[in-house]
């Protein structure tokens, strides 16, 4: 099975949230440094990636990017695409949003 997800690892800061999300335990703490001096996460065994997505919809920096997935896996993609969505609205103001009272 082809890896469905990458770790971008200027992005990821190592805060580990995604690690006990992955039902296969793909993700371990990685040996090198990020640029910002961080220590990203690495994805081992990446054949086993199920595809589930869940470490993308937990990773508060975008730092998994489901490569695969947006070509390959429809589902996937409109997932990705909604939770950019989502994070984007966030930066309406309050008092301009409708669901705010
Ligand atoms: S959740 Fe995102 S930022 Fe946190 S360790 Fe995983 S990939 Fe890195």
């Amino acid at each position: 099975m082809a890896t469905h997800v990458t770790v971008d690892a200027d992005r990821c800061t190592g805060c580990g949230l995604c690690i006990p999300v992955c039902p296969n335990n793909l993700f371990v703490a990685g040996p090198a440094l990020n640029s910002r001096g961080e220590q990203p996460v690495l994805m081992v065994d990446a054949q086993y990636c199920l595809n589930k997505l869940d470490c993308v919809a937990i990773c508060p920096h975008d730092a998994l990017i489901p490569a695969d997935a947006v070509e390959s896996n429809v589902a996937g993609a409109f997932y990705w695409m909604g939770r950019q969505i989502g994070k984007a609205s966030r930066l309406i103001p309050p008092r301009l949003r409708k669901d705010q009272p």
